[in-house]
């Protein structure tokens, strides 16, 4: 038999950051002291209201098809948290819950892009976007950023970056994986250069409530009218509620594009799960005191890590406004991203992302969604591997 793969599957890597947290885990599992720093989920419980609602509507038979673009229920208080929360007035119709924050970037991607499309990236990216770019056989078009911006792009980088073709500029702030996050005025002006050329936003906030300092996450579509009509928002349960395990993400999107989204997914997936649903409604209108321990939490690791980080020979780390990630620069140490992190995985059993799979190969991502006694094991024992490359 010929098992011939089509182009479209044969183009993929298949995800690093998943692949790394499986290696780490199975050495774990032979019973290595392994430290993991490569975990994109937080390290949290899903608060237990949230499991309640769930376990509740599982219990009362809640275990059948709903639309297929989520209950009304959940859709409508997802409207309600975007107007409380970004000021921006959508209808249910407009808001369609899928199975992950990733599946609504899937679908929005195959939804808006086709052969002969282009997608403006920024780099470093979340590894899955140009990926889902070639699954609609458009193509992806990186910018490339530095630690010297921030890794932020400028208006004069996308527009230059701008052909006939452009269809989509995908924007993640905060990010993963730098935890870089853009300033209102900073997103307008992105926004602004999108609107005068016609270019679609997809956003991706589901770090939006995971900022530093003060900061403040502002949604690209607030700013005007025609910013809200150039941009699909995509947003999910799994970062601030921590729920990566329920497969449950959203979107907002201009009418048309939403119908031709629950279309997609009426034959694919069809409706997330059904109880599910009942535990993400939970945590839109319910409590939401768990944020501010869970951030103080996250503060005081970005904050020991940042400095330890860049305590360390041939290491600088610009600090993270937002998300769990830092994106320390190891160019100075001689190697790329992928052998350094392969000898730290063998050598000191610590596993971090190679920043080859967010497309910068003089950095690596280190997640610190993993306990304080975690991370000071862990860089104590990066520390001591860098000092052997660095004299
Ligand atoms: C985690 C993440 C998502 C969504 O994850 P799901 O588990 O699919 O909800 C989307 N975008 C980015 C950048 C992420 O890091």
């Amino acid at each position: 038999m010929n098992y011939r793969i089509s182009h479209r599957a044969a183009s993929l890597s298949p995800s690093l950051t998943l692949a790394i947290d499986a290696k780490a885990k199975q050495l774990k599992a032979d019973g290595l002291d392994v430290v993991g720093f490569g975990a994109g989920e937080p390290d949290f419980d899903t608060p237990q209201h949230i499991k309640d609602a769930a376990a509740k509507a599982l219990a009362d038979g809640f275990t059948k098809y709903t639309p297929s673009s989520g209950i009304v229920e959940l859709r409508q208080a997802i409207a309600e948290k975007f107007k409380r929360d970004n000021g921006l007035t959508y209808k249910p119709s407009q808001v369609i819950v899928s199975c992950g924050g990733k599946h609504s970037c899937y679908n929005v991607v195959l939804a808006t892009c086709q052969e002969g499309d282009e997608v403006i990236i920024p780099a470093p990216y979340w590894l899955s976007y140009p990926e889902m770019v070639k699954l609609a056989a458009a193509t992806p078009v990186i910018l490339q950023t530095t630690d010297a911006t921030d890794f932020k792009v400028t208006p004069d980088q996308l527009r230059a970056a701008i052909t006939p073709r452009t269809r989509l500029f995908i924007l993640n702030s905060p990010s993963n994986p730098t935890g870089s996050l853009y300033t209102p005025a900073e997103l307008k002006a992105l926004g602004d250069v999108c609107v005068e050329k016609g270019v679609l936003i997809m956003s991706d906030e589901i770090y939006e409530k995971l900022v530093y300092d003060g900061a403040e996450h502002v949604s690209v579509a607030s700013f005007s009218a025609a910013h809200l009509e150039h941009t699909i928002i995509v947003h999910g349960f799994a970062k601030a509620y921590s729920m990566t395990g329920w497969r449950l993400g959203y979107l907002a999107a201009p009418e048309p594009i939403a119908k031709a989204i629950d279309a997609i997914q009426s034959h694919s997936t069809s409706n997330p799960t059904s109880f599910a649903q009942k535990g993400a409604v939970a945590a839109l209108t319910g409590p939401q005191d768990h944020l501010k321990v869970w951030l103080a939490e996250y503060a005081k690791r970005r904050a020991y890590a940042h400095q330890r980080l860049n305590a360390m020979p041939g290491v600088s780390c610009v600090n993270a406004k937002g998300a769990f990630y830092l994106f320390p620069n190891i160019s100075k140490t001689g190697l790329k991203s992928t052998e350094f992190c392969a000898r730290l995985l063998d050598e000191e059993k610590v596993a971090a992302v190679p920043g080859i799979a967010f497309g910068a190969d003089d950095y690596l991502r280190i997640s610190y969604a993993t306990s304080m006694a975690n991370i000071e094991k862990g860089l104590d024992r990066m520390e001591k591997f860098v000092r052997r490359l660095v004299k």
